[in-house]
């Protein structure tokens, strides 16, 4: 099979890991016969340093005629100085509303082997965790009604979270779906004890959850899975929550697996279309040394075949290469300890694609 892929390399240690993450795609490629086609765009610091613009028009139009998006890290201390809707990070929020990318997903996993670098107890996360966070990213409190008033205490300013049944159901959807593809547990987060906007939501996810009778359906208080993320994060597979509430959780949970250069991320729209990326930012500190870990990125490509592309098995591989060379000893410079010689970003990349 063929796969179109929109690269936006990006800034800083952006380009580096995302040559990483192509070259284990092409090794994917060549052990199960696929073609992946890239075609590489701009977007942020390099854009506007190129066109004047942190996301041209014609990054939207080759992103919205491909399969799928594979992202590196946009920004760094150069465009600082520019104002909030110039800066490069505003090409992000650009491209999740010209794609309608409304579900993110967040994967934290605590790979044995490096269960020292997290910040729990061994007994805690001891044979492993494996947690996916999906957030709704395009509605409740960001995107509702704002602005000031003057009350009975004086001037204030609002936010107004608001659900429709739809923007709950089609979440709700994705995360029941991934599911089916997992350990069959959902867990709803959300505030029904005291939001409206939470009682629709837990009413509405009651209602998708009919539709998937194999998968376990648990609803949470926010301030409780807050306190489960770190007490008992077994307990979970797949969290569903609203954009604030994810937003949140869904920093404290990669936290548990230690490094931030391990972390991929996935946002969806409607028909398996998704955008791939690591958690992390450009690290302007680190760029351009060969100190950058290319995991987080790899597995977004990983990601990327078993979300958007359906392929199961060459996304196991993938996982599978970044397992096997942590158990074989190599590190990279973020995640070495004791005698470990850590690898540079390219060494890493060769020795994960030998894996596949
Ligand atoms: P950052 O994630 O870039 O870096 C935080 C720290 O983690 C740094 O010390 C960095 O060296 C380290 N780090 C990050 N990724 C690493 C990797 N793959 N390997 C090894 N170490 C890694 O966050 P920041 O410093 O707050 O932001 C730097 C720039 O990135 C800013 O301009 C910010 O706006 C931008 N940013 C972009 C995105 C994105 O493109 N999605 C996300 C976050 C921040």
């Amino acid at each position: 099979m063929k796969y179109r892929i929109a690269v936006v390399k990006g800034d800083g240690i952006g380009p580096e890991v995302i040559d990483e993450a192509t070259k284990v795609l092409d090794a994917v490629g060549e052990r199960f016969g696929h073609t992946f086609e890239y075609t590489y765009v701009l977007a942020g610091g390099a854009a506007i340093d190129e066109t004047g613009r942190c996301l041209p028009d014609e990054t939207v139009d080759i992103a919205k005629a491909s399969d799928a998006v594979l992202l590196g890290a946009v920004g760094g201390p150069k465009w600082d100085d520019l104002p909030g809707d110039e800066r490069p990070e505003r090409a992000l929020l650009g491209l999740r509303k010209e794609l309608g990318l409304f579900a993110n997903l967040r994967p934290a996993m605590v790979f044995d082997e490096l269960a020292d670098a997290s910040p729990l107890k061994p007994e805690i996360i001891d044979g492993g965790l494996d947690i996916v966070v999906v957030r709704e990213l395009t509605g409740g409190i960001y995107f509702g009604e704002k602005g000031f008033k003057e009350t009975e205490m004086g001037p204030a300013a609002y936010d107004v979270e608001q659900y429709s049944t739809e923007e709950i159901r089609r979440i709700a959807k994705v995360a029941f779906d991934m599911a089916m593809k997992r350990g069959k547990r959902v867990t709803s987060i959300d505030k029904a004890n005291v939001l409206e906007s939470s009682r629709l939501w837990r009413k509405t996810v009651a209602e998708v959850a009919a539709d998937y009778p194999e998968v376990a359906l648990d609803n949470m208080y926010v301030d409780n899975g807050a306190m489960q993320l770190v007490r008992n994060p077994k307990h979970f597979d797949v969290i569903v929550t609203s954009n604030i509430f994810g937003d949140i959780l869904s920093d404290e949970a990669s936290q548990i697996t230690g490094s931030i250069g391990m972390l991929p991320s996935a946002s969806l729209a409607d028909g398996n279309f998704g955008m791939y990326e690591p958690v992390h930012g450009s690290a302007p500190d680190i760029a351009g040394t060969g100190k950058a870990n290319p995991l987080a990125t790899i597995l977004s490509a990983g990601m990327m075949l078993r979300y958007t592309f359906g392929l199961k098995e060459e996304a196991d591989a993938v996982d599978n290469a970044v397992r096997s060379f942590l158990k074989a000893g190599f590190r990279t410079f973020d995640i070495a300890t004791g005698d470990a010689v850590p690898l540079t970003t390219a060494e890493t990349g060769d020795k994960v694609a030998s894996f596949i």
